[in-house]
């Protein structure tokens, strides 16, 4: 079955008003081909994705948030909805990334809560999992990865509103790259478990591979059976980067 890629930037908490500049040379420098092709996404901080979001209408560039809260509104200081995210222009957003897994505490039950807004407010949720490098050692990555992605899928949970991104722990921000075996079979392991899941229908959703994808890895990384393509950190930072492994995707 064909699916599209996704190329997805995660800039976490990175990025000024004066990082226009980088957007803007992403959207210049990626062929209108490569727009057709695949999806090219970039989720910045909160403070810019409206002004992203304006700058890249019409050019094929998707934008999303980060993170959100499961709450529609209220009293939640300092946190942003669903609702918030797509009224400024947001098309997918992140829940799950292993960086609030392990920084706020946050549990699957909570990201599941998080993704069902998502859906709730149209847009598309790219769920992330992975494991520890402990839980690797151990023989465990591919029980922890079963047990996050069936806590944490939303509810209502279709190819079409649902992203996996398969990121382990060890390899986020590390420069160490997770082998094309392993890659490969745990890409493997998820789309069996997502058939088991929900039939066909979600065994067609897209999995993506993050961790340490950068131009020199990224074309064997996406040539592997079942990676549809990846969730880019520190490397969808500069548009020069970006652009390459958007251009590895083919
Ligand atoms: C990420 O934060 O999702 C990520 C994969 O980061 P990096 O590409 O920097 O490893």
């Amino acid at each position: 079955m064909t699916r599209k890629m996704l190329i997805a930037g995660n800039w976490k908490m990175n990025g000024l008003q004066e990082n226009r500049t980088d957007f803007q040379n992403m959207i210049d420098g990626i062929s209108p081909s490569a727009f057709d092709l695949h999806d090219v996404l970039i989720c910045p901080p909160a403070t810019l994705l409206y002004t992203f979001s304006k700058m890249a209408k019409g050019s094929g560039m998707l934008v999303g948030g980060e993170d959100c809260h499961p709450a529609a509104s209220g009293a939640h200081t300092g946190d942003i909805s669903a609702a918030m995210l797509a009224d400024a222009g947001a098309d997918y957003c992140i829940v799950g990334h292993s960086e609030r897994r392990a920084d706020h505490k946050e549990t699957s039950a909570l990201i599941k809560e998080k993704a069902n807004a998502v859906l709730q407010n149209s847009m598309t949720a790219i769920v992330c999992v992975g494991e520890t490098l402990a839980e690797r050692k151990s023989g465990n990555a591919t029980e922890v990865v079963t047990q996050q992605i069936r806590a944490s899928l939303p509810t209502a949970a279709t190819a079409k509103n649902c992203v996996i991104a398969y990121e382990p722990v060890w390899a986020i921000g590390t420069g160490v790259t997770a082998t094309i075996d392993d890659i490969a079979e745990m890409h493997t392991a998820i789309r069996k478990l997502l058939h088991e899941i929900g039939g066909e229908a979600l065994a067609a959703a897209r999995v993506l591979y993050g961790g340490s994808v950068k131009p020199s890895n990224a074309a064997e990384i996406f040539a592997i059976d079942d990676v549809d393509g990846g969730l880019i950190g520190g490397a969808s930072l500069k548009a020069e980067d970006f652009n390459a492994i958007v251009a590895a995707a083919g």
